[in-house]
């Protein structure tokens, strides 16, 4: 095991964490308002705040004074080239650096960057998924600057963030329909605000998320072809000890791994990406890192940035990072904890409960618009967080199971029953009104404390935020958050017609007639709402009884994305049209089938040039082992070699086995790959490919555990797992 010798002598080229105190170095790459206001003319800042603050468009001339200042700025801190930094459907980040050095006419070299380079570009985009958005003919997409997301430099190049459309228009990223969704909200929001505060102009959604992942050890992970390949082990045999003796959750953090925790840490500061929990996780060698929850666009561009920033600085530390949803089985995967709520610009977080009667009944209107939202788009939800990795994820009894429910704690249980049965349809009896205001008063500040953490629920209230718990560790949480702010913008929308039209035809109270359009809404949200364990059979059941869907094959959840309901949603928001929906759903089954195809195509190769071969060696020792026996033993051989004999046997079954599948795996693989129909194909992968990845599976973890460990090709679990 030379890599393994390799790992264990190294010594990390760990160069040490900035010993300056963090406030001091925070977001010292990151073009903010603080170098704005320094770098920029008055109009020029005022022009740009705008922009942030209302969505006013920036005219030309002062984007050219904007570039101007950003370019004194990003090359003063030693930046050369600069990139427009956008997020296409791949679910990674892309950049294509330029240069700000031209040569001029006369020869003389000079540093140029233009309002128009700031501004907009047209990269080559025929080569990122499109969903058929965009014909090989018309190749052009366009980049144009997010203001709201300020610009950064890593390694001396100026990143701006910025969205991606097609020549006609079309979104062909996350961050355009995110960006839409948040101006959704921020107006539906802001009307029902004003029911109960007059100076609520503006709200935004906030979002903060638990980063879940592995870290390997590099030699070991470069000896595994399914790990540098798929980003998950596709054999190994359960390690004697995992996860068992749950040592491993907030254990001490090891010496090795915290320095790289601290140097990415340090990197992240840099980039103003305030995280500030870590903490080791379930499985062995399995960490989290949290941020401050920010902005939600801003937290978004943050997570996809502290992802390559954790890939990067882990090979300073000879780690790779897994950020695959399953890398190893049988041990816990990988999530991504979505907390998030709303804020006005009074600074008020609409998921807290208050001290009057009146922010309580604020806090309820949104809380219980949001459980029906979930409600009425759970299937949605469900799809949004959908992928071939967190497929291993969801309901495998340590994730939330497929089923979507909502959790929210037995005290707001009790209140929302309380205003179920006190409020009526006809007149309310002013003793009912009363007592139901004192109820609602009641709602203690202490909620925070008081929820109790149910960790089964893939949506769960947690005090003062609900956590979209069901979100894979890999995922561009784009997707789940630009749903979540749509179905909950139109779900506010919905609610303020319902409300105006009783106060206007039945001449009700403000304040009653919203208690009447949120009684209705628990009743027909009633299902959605679950408190028991998510992870047992029973709720299956009873989840089936209740009505509600249990997606379990990610094949199947995309079809939400293109139904009649999700359309209509998308459509009317303004979020994303028809055509941008089918070109999603087309991109995640595209997406599904190569990844499939990619495991499938790896494991094939492994077992039939790794483990075959390997597993006909030592079978071979083992019959020149019964030979040697025969000629030192010729009467009494047998009884010698019974173990030898046993083994040749075993060894020779699972090798056909394996084998016979691996060929079986390829036939299948190429009728689907026959298949021009995506859909159609994406089933065949789904149903007849994928299941021989396990199945293959089960034959090679048995010869793992008969074959010399001193020949086994690959590093093993608890190798994997334990090296640090
Ligand atoms: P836990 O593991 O108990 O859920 P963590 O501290 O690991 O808690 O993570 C909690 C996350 O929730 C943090 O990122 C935190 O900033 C975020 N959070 C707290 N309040 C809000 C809020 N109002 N909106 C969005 N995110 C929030
Ligand atoms: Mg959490």
């Amino acid at each position: 095991f030379k890599a393994l010798e390799k790992a264990l002598n190294r010594i990390p080229n760990y160069t040490g964490v900035q010993n300056s105190r963090i406030s001091e170095f925070f977001a010292e790459n990151v073009f903010d308002i603080k170098k704005m206001k320094q770098y920029l003319s008055e109009d020029a800042y005022e022009s740009v705040i705008q922009a942030i603050d209302e969505g006013i468009k920036i005219d030309r001339k002062i984007s050219d004074q904007v570039a101007s200042g950003m370019k004194t700025w990003a090359i003063e801190r030693g930046a050369t080239h600069y990139t427009h930094w956008f997020q296409p459907l791949t679910g990674e980040t892309a950049e294509k650096h330029d240069s700000f050095f031209k040569l001029s006419g006369d020869g003389s070299a000079l540093e140029v960057f233009s309002g128009s380079n700031l501004v907009q570009q047209e990269p080559d985009a025929s080569s990122f998924p499109s969903g058929g958005i965009r014909n090989t003919f018309e190749a052009r997409g366009y980049t144009a600057w997010d203001p709201s997301s300020p610009a950064f430099i890593v390694e001396n190049t100026l990143c701006i963030p910025t969205i991606f459309v097609s020549y006609t228009g079309e979104a062909l990223d996350y961050k355009t329909p995110l960006l839409r969704s948040i101006s959704n909200i921020d107006k539906t929001a802001t009307e029902v605000c004003k029911y109960f505060d007059k100076n609520v102009t503006k709200v935004h959604t906030t979002l903060g998320c638990e980063q879940e992942y592995f870290l390997v050890d590099v030699a070991l992970y470069q000896v595994r072809p399914d790990l540098i390949l798929s980003g998950r082990t596709l054999m190994g045999h359960t390690s004697a000890k995992d996860q068992q003796l749950e040592d491993h959750y907030f254990g001490s953090i090891p010496e090795r791994v915290l320095n790289y925790m601290k140097d990415f840490e340090t990197e992240c500061y840099k980039l103003g990406i305030p995280v500030i929990t870590r903490h080791n996780e379930v499985a062995p060698n399995q960490f989290e890192c949290a941020p401050m929850f920010e902005e939600t666009n801003i937290a978004v561009d943050h997570n996809q940035l502290l992802m390559d920033i954790m890939k990067k600085v882990a090979h300073r530390h000879n780690f790779e990072v897994l950020l695959h949803e399953k890398p190893y089985k049988g041990v816990n995967g990988s999530g991504k904890h979505n907390n998030w709520s709303l804020r006005t610009n009074t600074g008020k977080n609409l998921l807290s409960s208050g001290k009057t009667p009146k922010t309580n009944l604020q806090f309820l209107t949104f809380l219980i618009n949001i459980v029906k939202a979930v409600h009425d788009h759970a299937d949605l939800l469900r799809a949004s967080i959908s992928s071939a990795g967190n497929e291993h994820r969801l309901g495998a009894n340590e994730a939330p199971p497929a089923i979507i429910s909502i959790f929210l704690g037995a005290q707001l249980n009790a209140i929302l029953n309380e205003i179920e049965s006190r409020v009526t349809d006809t007149k309310m009896k002013t003793e009912d009104k009363t007592e139901l205001k004192l109820d609602i008063g009641r709602i203690p500040e202490i909620l925070l404390d008081n929820t109790d953490r149910n960790r089964t629920s893939p949506f769960a209230f947690t005090g003062n935020r609900f956590e979209f718990r069901a979100v894979g560790s890999s995922a561009n949480v784009s997707a789940p958050m630009l749903t979540l702010n749509t179905v909950v913008a139109n779900q506010l929308n919905l609610f303020k017609k319902e409300v105006d039209e009783l106060v206007e035809t039945k001449g009700l109270k403000t304040d009653e007639a919203i208690l009447k359009v949120l009684r209705k809404y628990i009743i027909d949200s009633k299902k959605i709402r679950y408190e028991g364990n998510g992870y047992s059979d029973d709720w299956k059941e009873e989840a089936l009884k209740r009505g509600l869907t249990n997606v379990t094959e990610a094949v199947d959840s995309f079809k939400a994305f293109i139904s009649e309901s999700t359309i209509a949603l998308f459509e009317e928001n303004n979020v994303l049209t028809k055509r941008e929906l089918e070109a999603r759903y087309e991109i995640k089954l595209e997406t599904f089938v190569k990844k499939i195809q990619i495991e499938s195509r790896v494991f094939g190769d492994l077992a039939t040039n790794h483990i075959i071969p390997i597993a006909i060696r030592y079978q071979n020792l083992l019959i020149e082992n019964i030979k040697g026996l025969k000629e030192c033993f010729p009467n009494d051989w047998e009884s010698f070699a019974k173990t030898q004999l046993e083994n040749i046997k075993e060894i020779s079954l699972h090798i056909s086995s394996v084998q016979r599948m691996v060929d079986e795996m390829i036939e299948a693989r190429k009728k689907a790959n026959r298949e021009d129909h995506i859909e159609e194909k994406a089933s065949i992968y789904s149903k007849e490919v994928k299941p021989y990845l396990e199945n293959i599976r089960y034959h090679i973890d048995k010869l793992e555990l008969i074959v010399d460990d001193e020949i086994w090709p690959l590093p093993k679990y608890r190798e994997l797992l334990f090296v640090r």
